[in-house]
């Protein structure tokens, strides 16, 4: 095949995936900018994360490199780590003002600018990262995302799920509510709010400063991210006792923000392939957070004896009262977050009963079949080793 036919056909495949993907019915236009865009295109992609660190530096990584490996290199997108273009927390800001046309972050950040953010992030007892999905791409959540970031200038997407998180370390057991009276715990946002109305005192510290804070005793606990990152940070070392589950975080999606008037100048198939690629690292980093996840909790427990625990019921059923309280509450406190948190609570409370009964059902039973010494924590009742009632810190 001659050299030109070969272009032609890339050119065609990637046509065709352009009107797949953004469902595109203007081919000829597509194939017309297609052809004549010989000129290369340099985007940034600002983060909030430091260089290439694991599962989320990486990820935004892996964005770049898709956009520019499918595009043949027309469009090359160059990764800026924190700090090296702009501060950790002026993505937002960098991206709506142009500076940089890519931002790779955390809704959660940016409550500052319009409180309705935090929703697209993680809440606690919210949706897990398939719900999250779910609700994204097949129920409201994009289109309400587009409308709280359109003021800006931004176009948001989800780029990137961590699945859910670990309730977090602590130096002492948590067999009661009493348990988080005057206890110092790293836990920012709304898990914050609500271990306060508990009794905590929650700490913001930035991950970089949670081991020593926690080595000193200057906070007792904190909560960071799961097994693989927190193997990583050697939390282990300065708290053994771990808590599961991670209530305040049940499936944190990263953002992935495009800045609306960089995107809007781009060929049909070069929007494509930006929103394709950003697509797929977000199903991309559950894979991989899954696999180093079990791997990190396996030598956790086997190599540095960490006590892996559940909250005890009594303390997930306060949580849960308290979560929802202050939930209504944030949401109440402007219209398009209470539109954002009603249909997301709308939608977890009618998923429920179908991951309950599909997910929920089969881990339950397959649990009981390959470990049955283990505990069983469901969240419908209390906690059994050998079909027994036992305490939820039985292992
Ligand atoms: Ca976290």
């Amino acid at each position: 095949m001659s050299s030109r036919r070969q272009f032609i056909s890339a050119a065609a495949a990637l046509v065709g995936s352009a009107g797949l993907l953004a469902g595109c019915n203007k081919k000829e236009e597509a194939v017309v900018s297609a052809s004549n865009s010989q000129e290369k295109i340099n985007w940034k992609l600002v983060t909030s994360w430091p260089a290439n660190f694991p599962g989320l530096g990486t990820s935004a990584n892996r964005i770049a490199e898709l956009i520019t490996q499918l595009s043949g290199g027309r469009l090359t997108v160059k990764v800026f780590a924190a700090g090296e273009l702009v501060g950790a927390l002026e993505v937002f800001d960098a991206v709506s003002a142009g500076t940089a046309q890519m931002g790779h972050s955390g809704a959660y950040y940016w409550k500052g600018k319009s409180r309705a953010a935090q929703f697209f992030s993680s809440v606690p007892f919210g949706l897990t990262a398939q719900e999250m999905n779910a609700w994204l791409y097949y129920g409201d959540g994009m289109a309400l995302w587009e409308e709280v970031y359109k003021p800006f200038g931004l176009i948001p997407n989800a780029g990137g799920n961590s699945g859910t998180q670990m309730g977090g370390w602590f130096n002492k057991e948590i067999n009661s509510v009493a348990d988080f009276k005057g206890l110092k715990m790293r836990m920012p946002g709304l898990g914050g709010e609500v271990i306060q109305r508990l009794g905590a005192i929650p700490v913001n510290l930035p991950g970089g400063e949670i081991f020593s804070a926690l080595q000193s005793g200057a906070i007792d606990a904190t909560e960071w991210v799961g097994p693989y990152n927190d193997l990583a940070f050697g939390l282990y070392k300065a708290a053994k006792n771990y808590y599961a589950p991670g209530w305040h975080e049940p499936g944190t999606v990263m953002e992935c923000m495009i800045s609306e008037k960089a995107f809007n100048a781009l060929p049909a198939d070069l929007q494509a392939i930006v929103k394709g690629a950003i697509r797929m690292v977000n199903h991309d980093m559950i894979a991989e957070f899954t696999m180093r996840n079990q791997k990190a909790l396996h030598d956790l427990e086997k190599q540095h004896g960490v006590k892996v625990k559940f909250f005890p019921e009594e303390v997930m059923r306060e949580l849960k009262k308290v979560s929802e309280a202050v939930l209504d509450e944030e949401a109440a406190k402007d219209p398009l977050s209470a539109k954002v948190w009603a249909s997301q609570k709308a939608f977890r409370d009618s998923v429920t009963p179908w991951t309950d009964m599909a997910e929920g059902a089969i881990i339950r039973s397959r649990s009981s079949l390959i470990r049955p010494n283990a505990r069983q924590c469901s969240s419908r009742s209390s906690c059994r080793v050998n079909g027994q009632p036992a305490s939820c810190n039985a292992r």
